[in-house]
């Protein structure tokens, strides 16, 4: 039996499709997609980019993101044959019109924030800026500095001719050339290792090594060059951190960004910078101690941008969290290899304090009970801090029981040696004081608490209900656009259960 099918009726008032159809159509200013779509004089006729952009958009919300699956739900899937009307792009042109997207994506992002602003979505109360950790389109194997990547073509082409003499010597011993399928399979693999030795000199050959501000050297990757490794709760990834200020409110993403380091620092101002449009100027900025730096909190106070940006000493300063690591969670034996066994065992070393400074004697006391002497200098080290130097003397540590667990090397040191830092004197009215005031009184804490509330159910919905694992794309530009699609679905589904136009 055949049931007629309405395609309008399928797009239900209240849903994601619902509002995703309607701001496309009657919303959203196009004219940028449009221009880069017009069609040829020959060939096939290019698809509406608005068509193009409600597949990818409505694929996006349930989690298809390859060209392939798209191109699959638009012949299968109701919702999917409704917004598109019934047209059917292949694969490839949804990929291109995904992977050419870049520049028009932050001018929709915008336009679509201005349709949650005027449904009274965007509250100026307070923004949250955090970011997540996700696995880029390459494989953190292909990554190193330079010489670290000419090492492993080295590797590569000696592991090639290991393979060819090993069998060469095997055949020439037996007497025959052993088995046609046997042998293709040798040449498979030499060939592989030599194509990729090939691929990695190239790339050495054709760029030059990234350095950060101190002029250092930064790992590359051959395969995203853009990206980096980085390290997550579950690993070492190779990566980007996706970024995002959410808006407390109704949890709207109101600024979206990616960066290729696994530092979240620099992106603080600039985040704060593409939110300003969405912001007044008592707009609370809130961030956690990965963004805090004093340059960061000396701009923020400069722009008299109100903010509560946490640092490293904050929770040590909080006595309701005295008791925490009694509540950390067990490290996960799938990720952390010395809770397993397999790991080496790591030795934990007496740190300062488990030395007893005697600031009048100038001595420290180690755990063995023997004393160390001040060399009698005080250094000036960076931000107005004051080190000063404690050295054992080598007969005490020769024959001491805890050398092991005192020294770092204690086959080739003879005596340890720590150092004290004299507290700085801090002027109340630097600004990175003033911030650590305010985010340690009674106010602070209770605003600073609304942080996590307002931007980690976004990552959430982001990660699990959106399945965004892992990007597809590769290179900053196209990455940022894929990160900003999901944004863009996150706030159209605020958009649609807010009964927006229902
Ligand atoms: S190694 Fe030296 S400084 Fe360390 S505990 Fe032994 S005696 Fe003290």
């Amino acid at each position: 039996m055949f049931l007629p099918v309405v395609l309008s009726e399928q797009l239900v008032p209240g849903s994601f499709a619902f509002a995703l159809n309607l701001l496309v159509d009657e919303e959203l200013d196009l004219s940028a997609l449009d221009a880069r779509f017009r069609n040829e004089e020959v060939g096939a006729s290019a698809y509406d980019p608005r068509v193009l952009l409600k597949i990818v958009l409505l694929g996006y919300s349930r989690g298809l993101v390859s060209s392939r699956q798209l191109e699959r739900a638009c012949e299968h899937d109701i919702q999917f044959i409704a917004i598109s009307g019934d047209s059917h792009p292949s694969h490839a042109q949804l990929a291109k019109f995904v992977s050419g997207l870049g520049p028009q994506i932050k001018a929709l992002f915008h336009q679509v924030l201005l349709t949650c602003d005027a449904q009274g979505l965007i509250g100026r109360e307070l923004f949250a800026i955090d970011g997540v950790k996700l696995p880029a389109n390459a494989s953190k194997e292909r990554s190193g500095t330079h010489a670290e990547l000419l090492h492993r073509a080295r590797r590569l082409e000696k592991a090639a001719e290991k393979i060819v003499s090993l069998h060469q010597a095997q055949d020439s011993r037996t007497g025959t050339p052993g088995d046609e399928a046997l042998q293709a399979r040798r040449q498979q693999r030499v060939d592989a290792l030599r194509r990729e030795a090939q691929r990695t000199r190239e790339f050495l050959r054709t760029t030059t090594p990234r350095r950060n501000r101190k002029g250092q050297e930064l790992k590359t990757n051959i395969t995203d060059p853009d990206s980096a490794k980085m390290a997550t709760s579950k690993g070492v990834i190779q990566g980007y951190a996706a970024q995002a200020a959410v808006d407390a409110r109704h949890q709207v993403i109101i600024a979206a960004d990616i960066t290729g380091s696994g530092s979240e620092q620099a992106m603080l101002l600039p985040m704060v910078e593409q939110a300003r449009p969405f912001a007044d100027a008592q707009t609370l900025v809130t961030a956690d101690a990965g963004y805090h730096s004093d340059v960061n909190v000396q701009a923020l106070h400069a722009q008299g941008r109100p903010a509560l940006i946490a640092d490293t000493q904050m929770r040590q300063r909080d006595e309701r969290f005295k008791d925490h690591a009694q509540h950390k969670a067990q490290p996960d034996p799938l990720y952390d290899k010395q809770a397993t066994g397999q790991g080496k065992p790591s030795i934990k070393h007496f740190g300062p304090s488990d030395f007893r400074f005697d600031p009048k004697a100038r001595t420290a006391i180690c755990p063995a009970g023997q004393t160390l002497r001040s060399s009698g200098a005080i250094y000036q080290v960076g931000k107005g801090q004051r080190r000063e130097d404690f050295k054992a003397r080598p007969e005490d540590c020769q024959g001491c029981a805890l050398r092991t667990q005192c020294l770092r090397h204690p086959e080739r040191t003879a005596a340890r040696k720590v150092s004290l830092f004299h507290a700085r004197e801090l002027d109340p009215n630097d600004p990175s004081q003033r911030m650590r005031r305010a985010i340690d009184s009674p106010q602070g804490r209770a605003l600073y608490s609304r942080r996590i509330a307002t931007v980690e159910p976004v990552f959430a919905n982001l990660r699990h209900n959106k399945r965004l694992s892992r990007f597809t794309l590769r290179g900053t530009g196209k990455v940022g656009a894929q990160w900003q699609l999901f944004c863009l679905v996150h706030n159209i589904e605020k958009l649609a259960h807010s009964g927006w136009r229902r």
